[in-house]
């Protein structure tokens, strides 16, 4: 099973020729990916083997193999003798294979599939342009001009749909631009893995300058790998200031060529259409040189761009094939949906029976609605594309409900590890805006296993149940910071599955956030909360301080019980009971509903309308039992 390929030496391959009918990785029962497969002199692998599987697939002789063992480790070894990685490697530099172990991956999980393609199927594609940049800098207009511009033959006079992407030919060859201008649908996508871009413009108004969504979008461009061109727009309002653009874009390490750099700016009006055409020859310059290239040969694989349910043809996507060719009648798999594509229509609603590498497609035929950044496969076998779909859907429903319950601390661990996170949402309340900042870089500087902390939403101020809400819907852990949730947040918290962590010390904040990243959440001590009470009236005695009148609105409060005294959702002070009366009585309790007197040791300046809270600490172990 020789095969030569530009890159043996990738984990996961798979070599899916339309002709060969997925010979490496579905015609086994157990639906797994290419085990053992030669490319390029590399001998691809996943675990042991034994002997005779070993020389099987070297195409040596089992003889020769129990031989050299036994010369060269004095191992007695027989046909059945399983050989561990070690042994493996041996052998096979023995007999000059370089060898790789590879991670199986069931058939079902696509999107970890590393493609591998015969070089001389490999054909240039068209580039695929995202257009980035800050909002009113004209990325929508810049969109607009593209599509209109250089209408092919052919084209002119059809009415275009938006399909979340188009195609224009220019010169003869054909340019694919993304048309959802912005950067949040390119961050969308990439947060859900799909990278579909190859070049990046940026849109920078040449009155206006690097503003905050420019930086951003660089910063997007960059981390995505994609290639950058500067589009210095509006060159033709009198306020513009093209030299400035390029002074502030430098400072973000964006240089252009004529500066020395290696990023190419071109001028343009988007509105009058100066310098469009510069601009389409351009980003074919560039596609060119990158050489951009695909496998139309195989069964086609790529990412959804957009999707709904029409309520005459049913769910449909638009989907941007990135390698191979998609045909009407094949079947696909579109997230965990199936597809045995009905109909395929372009942006000129134009039915195609085929699509090859980078062209945007519309089609019908799911059993049910994608989302963008999905990634669909075709399949050579309707009946292996229709259960893996089903797999992959009952796989996604009890990823949901296990979603469903908010992240708690306690199973942060498990969730980083098995990749299920690779952030933590956190929302942050502190006392005074100094420690919403101290604790907000504390926290920012935290970088465990990759995993890094993303703060959704930082503020002074009590804890609310907006937090709990925000908390709720984007997964994120509620840290207050010496500040307490009352009743109600408490019990919308409960309700929600929303984790509230509180503090007063930062490192101890840290280091417990950490702990449960590195999976070594300390026991610790949970505090219980037994009551709340309101102050009602004041009595001050001289010798004994200031006695709380107060009325228990929650819960008990203990005799000698830790307490903390909240103003305005603040806590103000931490301390200790000092004493409890009913009446003259000293007490060991006050339920709910009662009144009482109470103190606070070492404590006097309370207040009406405070909030004493009665607590206890008890130590749970990490697993939060
Ligand atoms: P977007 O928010 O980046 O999509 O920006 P738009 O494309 O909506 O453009 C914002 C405004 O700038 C609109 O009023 C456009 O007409 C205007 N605009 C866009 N490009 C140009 C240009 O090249 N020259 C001038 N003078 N105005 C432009």
């Amino acid at each position: 099973m020789a095969k030569k390929n530009n890159n043996g030496n990738k984990k996961n391959q798979v070599n899916q020729q339309r002709v060969s009918n997925l010979p490496h990785y579905n015609n086994n029962k157990k639906n797994k990916a290419p085990s053992n497969v030669i490319t390029g002199g590399v001998f691809h692998y996943s675990g042991m083997m034994t002997v005779s599987e070993l020389a099987k697939e070297l195409g040596l002789n089992a003889s020769d193999i129990i031989k050299y063992l036994f010369m060269e480790r004095k191992l007695m070894t027989n046909l059945n003798t399983t050989l561990d990685d070690e042994l493996i490697g041996e052998v096979c530099l023995n007999w000059n294979f370089d060898f790789k172990k590879e991670k199986i991956v069931d058939v079902e999980n696509f999107e970890e599939l590393e493609i591998v393609d015969d070089i001389k199927d490999l054909v240039e594609r068209p580039p695929i342009v995202v257009i980035m940049g800050h909002v009113d800098h004209g990325k929508t207009t810049l969109i607009d001009t593209i599509r209109d511009s250089h209408i092919a033959e052919g084209e002119v006079g059809l009415i275009t749909q938006q399909i979340g992407a188009y195609q224009k030919e220019v010169n003869g060859k054909k340019i694919t631009f993304l048309d959802t201008p912005g950067h949040e649908a390119f961050t969308a996508m990439r947060a859900r893995g799909a990278s579909i871009t190859d070049i990046a413009i940026i849109v920078v108004a040449a009155d206006d300058g690097v503003m905050p969504q420019t930086k951003e979008a660089i910063d997007h461009a960059r981390a995505a790998g994609v290639k950058i061109i500067v589009c210095i727009n509006k060159i033709d309002k009198p306020t513009a200031d093209v030299e400035r653009v390029k002074a502030e874009l430098a400072q973000e390490n964006i240089i252009s060529e004529e500066w020395g750099g290696d990023i190419i700016f071109k001028e343009i009006s988007a509105k009058k259409k100066i310098g469009i055409d510069d601009l389409l020859e351009t980003i074919l310059l560039v596609s060119e040189i990158e050489e951009y290239k695909a496998n139309p040969k195989r069964y086609a694989l790529g990412t959804v761009i957009e999707a709904s349910l029409d309520r005459n043809e049913g769910p449909k996507a638009t989907v941007l094939v990135q390698n191979g060719t998609l045909n009407v009648g094949d079947s696909v798999v579109v997230g965990n949906a199936f597809c045995k594509v009905r109909k395929m229509v372009n942006e000129y609603k134009k039915s195609l029976k085929s699509a090859g590498p980078s062209t945007p497609v519309v089609i019908t035929g799911l059993d049910e609605v994608p989302i963008a950044g999905d990634r669909f496969m075709a399949y050579s076998d309707e009946k292996i594309a229709r259960e893996v779909a089903e797999k992959r859907k009952l796989k996604a429903r009890s990823q949901s409900m296990k979603n469903s319950s908010a992240l708690s601390l306690e199973d942060l661990y498990s969730q980083i590890h098995e990749g299920e996170i690779s952030k933590i949402n956190i929302i942050l309340r502190a006392d005074l805006q100094g420690s919403v900042e101290a604790v907000k870089s504390a926290l920012e500087k935290i970088s465990i296993e990759g995993v890094k902390i993303n703060i959704i939403r930082a503020t002074a101020g009590a804890i609310t149940e907006s937090d709990v809400l925000l908390a709720s819907a984007s997964q994120a852990i509620i840290y207050g910071f010496n500040v307490r949730p009352d009743a109600k947040v408490r019990a919308k918290a409960q309700e929600e599955k929303v984790e509230i962590r509180l503090h007063s010390i930062i490192y101890a904040l840290i280091e417990e956030i950490e702990a449960a990243m590195k999976g070594k959440l300390k026991p610790i001590e949970k505090e219980v909360v037994l009551g709340q009470a309101e102050v009602r009236n004041l009595i001050k005695i001289s010798k004994v301080g200031v006695i709380a009148g107060s009325y228990v609105t929650e819960g008990i409060i203990k005799r000698d019980c830790l307490v903390r005294l909240i103003r305005d959702g603040v806590v103000i002070y931490t301390g200790k009971l000092g004493s409890l009366r009913r009446f003259k009585d000293d007490v060991s309790k006050v339920n709910q509903g009662f009144e009482c007197g109470l103190t606070i040791a070492d404590y006097n300046d309370l207040k009406e309308g405070d909030i004493v809270e009665a607590y206890e600490l008890q130590e749970v172990k990490a697993d939060g039992q």
